[in-house]
């Protein structure tokens, strides 16, 4: 093994798992936050893949599946190396919220993009301490990884499932839409391998309008053009044994593709996989046209066809509104439902994965491009 590999303050061994620190900023009460590091490194030459979790604070799962998967006896097998980060948003973990209390914005959309970024605009917020510590880290990152999963939780009872980002491309550029697509098959090898239910992300306007391509495994995947999805692992504070196993012997699978270990896939078993047939995208749906309490008949995993009743509808006594039920305008699975019983019109009441009629990869939206290259 020749090639050293450092990442913040740890050194990796061969045949030994590293324990460390990687410095991410500073608090106003001069404490200072790190991301734990934890760095496996086989005794043979092999890939770098990284996985990190913990950057929603209340999505608990993810540092759990780390944990049981990151083993001496993993080690002995590994060729190559695994750079695990259980704890992104490390403020986010301690009060149980999705953001951190220093910088109220989803730590999730802050990763670098293609776009160049207005940092030094007088009339724009610069990069929040958090935002400049990610921008350090994907240098860092995408010097050694081959590979990321990043691990979240969903919603209360939703599905074990991998979310799939539609690789974006330069529209004028023949080339870059030829790497992307040889990027897009070789990513759905990896998600056939890591073998849970795989759920494509919005259509790409929908995705650059909420920043997902701004997630960690969304910067990776398209600035970074390294293969990387975010893992979705159900309920986020109280974690599901069931699912942490699943997902630990989903991601020694991807090792196993990845040529990392040599010995036979597992099974993934105990959670629900589901394969429609077609390919999926998630969305929100449906929607409640006036405000109501929602009684859910149809849970995570669930099929539905097209004007199946999914929920009936009251008012707050207890009697029906409207027609007393509302259907599903799509043919697709449930991934969950959306949390509490009481909604307000326009909210929708699960989210699916409904059938997929748009292209695995897409070009980036003339809007987008113009920020990408002003000249333009
Ligand atoms: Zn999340």
């Amino acid at each position: 093994m020749t090639t050293e590999l450092k990442i913040g303050d740890v050194t990796a061994v061969p045949g030994e798992i590293c324990y460390g620190r990687w410095e991410a900023l500073t608090h106003p009460t001069g404490h200072v936050e790190f991301f734990p590091l934890i760095v496996a490194r086989g005794r043979h030459a092999g890939p770098c893949f990284w996985l990190t979790a913990g950057v929603h604070g209340s999505e608990q799962a993810g540092p759990l599946v780390l944990y049981e998967l990151l083993t001496q006896d993993l080690v002995d097998r590994l060729k190559g190396s695994v750079v695990a980060i259980p704890a992104l948003n490390p403020a986010g973990l301690r009060t149980r919220t999705r953001d951190p209390y220093h910088a109220k914005v989803d730590p999730n959309r802050l990763w670098p993009e293609e776009k160049s970024d207005r940092a030094d605009h007088p009339d724009f917020d610069p990069p929040t301490s958090l935002e400049r510590a990610y921008q350090r880290l994907y240098v860092e990152m995408t010097q050694s990884a081959d590979y990321l999963i990043d691990y979240h939780n969903a919603w209360i009872g939703s599905l074990s499932f991998a979310l799939r980002d539609r690789i974006l491309y330069r529209g004028d550029d023949a080339q870059d839409k030829a790497k992307a697509q040889a990027l897009s098959d070789h990513l759905d090898d990896m998600l056939k391998a890591y073998g849970h239910t795989v759920v494509t992300e919005y259509p790409a306007e929908t995705y650059l309008k909420e920043n997902l391509h701004r997630t960690t495994s969304g910067a990776v995947l398209q600035k970074g053009r390294i293969l990387a999805f975010t893992a979705e692992l159900g309920t986020g504070l109280a974690p599901d044994p069931d699912i942490i196993k699943a997902a630990c012997a989903g991601t020694r699978n991807v090792f196993r593709w990845a040529g990392m270990l040599d010995d036979r896939a597992e099974a993934i078993e105990n959670v629900r996989v589901i394969r429609p047939g077609y390919p999926v995208r998630r969305m929100r749906t449906p929607r409640v046209s006036e405000a109501c309490v929602v009684r859910h008949l149809v849970k995570a995993g669930d099929r539905v066809g097209k004007g199946d009743v999914v929920a009936e509808l009251r008012d707050v006594w207890g009697r029906p509104t409207g027609n007393g039920v509302i259907r599903s305008g799509y043919e697709g699975i449930v991934l969950g439902r959306s949390h509490g019983v009481f909604f307000y019109p326009g909210q929708p009441i699960l989210v699916m994965a409904v059938r997929d009629d748009d292209a695995s990869i897409a070009p980036y939206p003339q809007h987008y491009r113009e920020s990408m290259n002003p000249s333009l």
